[in-house]
């Protein structure tokens, strides 16, 4: 699933081809993804583009009329593509360029969505979230001051959009991994320093995944790339009944508020 940094990477690298160009038209080959794609996508037509950017996992294109907004759900990659590229299958919008490029999205799951709104301030899936993890607003001290009296697993806390957005499942199991923090670990007895561990490895995390993504950002541009997510170094996901890397101990695991846990006891602390 293409997580925070891969959702960075792509803006990145299909950035250059759309931003300052017009946009001739979009097709909309299926409009039933995650959520029905906004009806004013088909209807644009030559609009500037003046900016690409990105809010938890959402990419926003900002042109002269408003916002398309988008999301890559389960499955989804966007690429730039000729536009004599044919279509494959699982290619369900195009954005067709004035400078002979196609910005497509294929998604075979189709949890994506493909949204239209004229104010992003009270975009409504925008309401909600949390400040962005790698920004300052995403501190040890908003940390320690969001977890008093939770009475949640830590690893629920921090997978909490309205906390903090971009910490995925993987994401969550590597950082408490790191920090020595048992996934069900109540929130609300997490202290200052253990915040402050917390926040410095979430932020040091999503930043290697966003830097690693730079060696992997031709699969955007190539017709025939990959999605392009990450291979990650993982240490302790998915790896149930093997050692643990710092102890030797048998990693154990759990679903913990649904998601797939992984954890071991020796070295994570409740
Ligand atoms: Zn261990």
């Amino acid at each position: 699933m293409p997580e925070l940094p891969e959702v960075e990477t792509a803006k990145n690298g299909i950035a250059p081809y759309l931003t300052g160009f017009t946009i001739e038209k979009i097709i909309v080959r299926q409009t039933k993804l995650r959520w029905q794609v906004s009806p004013e996508l088909s209807q644009l037509s030559l609009v500037k583009i003046t900016a690409l950017s990105r809010r938890a996992k959402y990419l926003i294109i900002h042109t002269e009329q408003g916002f398309i907004i988008g999301h890559l759900g389960m499955s989804g990659s966007v690429r730039i593509v000729e536009n004599n590229d044919p279509v494959e299958k699982h290619d369900h919008l195009d954005m067709i360029m004035n400078n002979g490029k196609i910005m497509r999205y294929n998604d075979p799951r189709r949890f994506g969505a493909w949204l239209w709104t004229d104010n992003l301030d009270n975009f409504h899936l925008f309401m909600k979230l949390g400040p962005e993890p790698l920004s300052d607003q995403f501190s040890a001290d908003y940390l320690f001051k969001k977890s008093r009296k939770k009475h949640t697993a830590l690893k629920v806390f921090l997978m909490d959009n309205a906390v903090v957005v971009g910490v995925g499942n993987i994401y969550a199991n590597e950082v408490l991994f790191q920090c020595g923090l048992h996934p069900q670990k109540l929130a609300g007895t997490i202290t200052k320093k253990q915040a402050e561990l917390l926040v410095a490895t979430i932020k040091k995390e999503l930043q290697r995944a966003i830097q690693q993504g730079g060696t992997t950002l031709k699969d955007f541009l190539q017709p025939d790339g990959k999605p392009g997510y990450f291979a990650q170094e993982l240490q302790i996901y998915g790896k149930a009944g093997k050692n643990c890397p710092t102890c030797g101990a048998k990693i154990e695991s759990l679903l913990i508020g649904q998601r797939n846990s992984f954890f071991c006891t020796k070295c994570q602390k409740k």
